[in-house]
């Protein structure tokens, strides 16, 4: 019979949600609760006295019996977990499943140790619930893996691959079967180093991130792949996962994106080869303008000999009369033996000649298209020899001054740009005093100060200094602005290039020099032209010289010779002399009206037609206005006026240059004698 302590006992003992086992010393059950004994379906009349190997023969877990020797040898207790499912005793549960159990062993008392306990926990409810997480776990990560996009694989340590999911098996070919066992490097092509990846992912504590490696398929396809891998442990076994993506497209789009760069770089580039082509173009273009300009150059130059042409004619049958004149005149002083006279007109003859000879030689200078030909030269030797063309491309209403420094610094440029230029202006400086004035070209040495050289963009120093200047009609700020513009011209069509000032600040900049241009309307216009001096030496050449003028006087009658050109009125006078009448000589129409105008017997007035300041008509008039039946004889060059004889009047004549000295005495005599 149990005692009421005792019993109290069994009841809690009884009612223990867990499984309570006493062993003794020699490991036989001496107490098993009601939990045990419905567990495992055996009441504890049956396993008293009995061992736990000999209730569940063959069933008891060796780590339950070395737990059991250690608690009653030892005293140590040991707990056993279901971890890995694996439960020692086959329990089951109330409703007859497999019960999963955690078992703790402990002595009971100490030194000496008189039994054991084996405390059983169930822990199905507990498992099945871990283990559903854990399924669950499994099937998500599952899905993942096998719907996944990219090649899962996982790789043992030796290499061969140990798992794969569908991607794989597309990505590669071949069976789920074919691909486990094999060594991963059958999937990747020598020229990718798998390898590396492979041995650096196994080695390394992190996630490895490969090169591009290049995937065969089993068809031997190949394509680009990118290699993550990471490395895993189960124990002591190493597993490496690798997820391969598939880059085979986006490096196609990233080719084909640095294909399009390039393009657009070679676009680039093929841009800069087009705008190297079109500054070819302009630069063609620019050749062709500057044809177009030089050919308009040339016909503006011819343009100013037609205009000179008139002059020029005259001037030459001036010169042509002082040669054949004088060779007349020689021939006949030989003829009576007179030799130690003809000098003086074989003299003239030469000089006549080579006065036309310059003349022609500067027209064809001036016509001709030269190369430019930059050469040392001092302006006012130019000038000089241009003067008798200046003079006749102004006309006779502007009256001109030149103005030169005494020892004039040279310069250095082309001869021919630089006549041009002067001319140009010349020919400016006319158009704007079109009811006359006065054009001064002046020419100075000039040291700019840095101010100075500022204004004009040249460096300070040394510099010649050509001043054109009118007193036209000036021009407005707007004009000023744009004369230097090719094609700017206020002029009418055919009268203006509008070139002049544009091929002169051209020519000006080439020879490192600057124009200024100062004008104001109503008052005129001044045109600076500064060159940079030049330091050397000038090679000489002849310049003209002017002929003397003598005066001779005849016998009788008295004739009054009104000639600018000395060496034909040398010759008209000779012939008077020769036919006996008295001559006086006048070199132009101011000193011959003055002679008009005093009491000087004068039976016959020869005028040249053209003469710089009055005109020859002009001379005549005021002649006759004094002296009523003064006979006019006029000279002239121009063979149109000679042909319009409509102004002649009664006792009027006129002789047209070249004439033989024949014939102009002949015309003398006759007039003078049908008095
Ligand atoms: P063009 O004489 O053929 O017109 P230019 O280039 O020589 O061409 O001159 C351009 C313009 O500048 C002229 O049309 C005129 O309006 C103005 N110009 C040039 N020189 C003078 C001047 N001395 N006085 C007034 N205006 C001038
Ligand atoms: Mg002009």
């Amino acid at each position: 019979m149990l005692t009421n302590d005792q019993y109290a006992e069994s009841a809690i003992f009884d009612a223990l949600e867990g499984g309570i086992i006493v062993l003794d010393l020699h490991e036989r059950i001496v107490n098993w609760n009601a939990w045990m004994t419905s567990a495992s379906g055996q009441s504890f009349e049956t396993v008293y006295g009995k061992t736990l190997s000999e209730i569940f023969p063959g069933l008891m877990f060796r780590r339950l019996a070395s737990a059991i020797k250690l608690a009653l040898e030892s005293g140590a207790s040991t707990g056993i977990s279901n971890a890995l499912n694996s439960s020692p005793l086959p329990l089951r549960t109330r409703s007859r499943r497999k019960l999963l159990h955690d078992i703790k062993v402990s002595p009971i008392g100490s030194s000496p140790i008189t039994a054991c306990l084996v405390f059983i926990t169930d822990v199905t409810m507990a498992t099945h619930r871990e283990q559903y997480l854990r399924d669950q776990q499994k099937a998500r990560y599952n899905a993942v893996v096998e719907s996944a996009p990219d090649v899962i694989i996982t790789i043992d340590g030796a290499g061969c691959i140990q798992m794969a999911n569908p991607a794989a098996v597309s990505q590669f070919g071949y069976t789920l079967n074919e691909l486990t066992g094999k060594d991963a490097a059958i999937l990747f092509d020598e020229r990718s180093d798998w390898p590396t990846t492979w041995r650096t992912a196994v080695e390394s504590s992190t996630p490895v991130q490969s090169k591009e490696l290049i995937a065969i398929h089993k068809d031997g396809s190949l394509s680009y792949v990118e290699a993550s891998a990471s490395r895993w442990n189960i124990g002591a076994r190493a597993l490496v996962t690798v997820i391969l993506r598939n880059i085979t497209e986006r490096r196609a789009i990233n080719l084909a994106l640095r294909a399009s760069e390039a393009a657009a770089r070679n676009s680039a580039a093929a841009l800069a080869d087009l705008n190297q082509s079109l500054e070819q173009r302009v630069e063609q273009r620019t050749a062709q303008l500057m044809n177009a300009e030089e050919a308009l150059r040339q016909s503006q130059k011819m343009e100013a000999i037609g205009q000179l042409t008139g002059g020029i004619a005259h001037d030459f049958n001036n010169l042509l009369q002082g040669i054949t004149g004088s060779l007349h005149v020689t021939q006949k002083l030989i003829a009576l033996g007179r030799i130690g006279e003809t000098d003086r007109f074989l003299k003239a003859a030469i000089d006549s000649a080579y006065r036309a000879a310059s003349l022609t030689h500067r027209l064809l200078a001036f016509s001709r298209q030269q190369p430019i030909d930059p050469r040392p030269l001092n302006v006012n030797e130019l000038i000089t020899s241009m003067e008798e063309l200046l003079r006749r491309t102004i006309g006779e209403t502007v009256q001109m001054n030149f103005t030169a420094a005494d020892s004039l610094w040279l310069i250095r440029c082309d001869a021919n740009q630089l006549e041009n230029a002067i001319l140009n202006l010349a020919i400016n400086a006319r158009d704007a005093m079109p009811d006359g004035g006065t054009l001064t070209i002046e020419m100075s040495n000039k040291i700019l100060d840095s101010a100075e050289a500022a204004l004009r963009e040249l460096q300070p120093g040394e510099h010649v200094r050509l001043i054109v200047k009118d007193t036209g009609e000036g021009m407005p700020a707007e004009v000023r602005a744009r004369v230097f513009e090719p094609f700017f011209t206020t002029k009418a069509i055919g009268k203006g290039t509008g070139l002049g000032l544009s091929m002169i600040y051209g020519f000006v900049k080439q020879s490192n020099g600057s124009v200024l241009i100062e004008s104001e309307v109503g008052k005129g216009t001044s045109i600076e032209v500064c060159l940079p001096r030049y330091q050397g030496n000038l090679d000489v050449e002849a310049t003209d010289e002017t002929n003397p003028r003598e005066s001779r006087a005849g016998l009788d009658e008295v004739v009054l010779v009104v000639e600018d050109e000395g060496v034909v009125r040398l010759l008209v006078v000779e012939v008077l002399k020769e036919l006996g009448y008295y001559a006086l000589e006048a070199q132009n129409g101011a000193s011959a009206v003055q002679i008009l105008e005093s009491r000087q017997r004068i039976d016959l007035l020869i005028t040249d037609l053209g003469l710089p300041d009055i005109s020859g008509n002009e001379v005549a008039r005021i002649g006759i206005a004094n002296r009523k039946n003064l006979k006019v004889l006029f000279m002239t060059g121009y063979a149109e006026k000679a042909a319009s004889n409509s102004f002649l009047q009664e006792g009027m004549e006129i002789i047209t240059k070249p004439f033989p000295m024949d014939l102009l005495a002949e015309r003398i005599r006759s007039m003078i004698e049908t008095r």
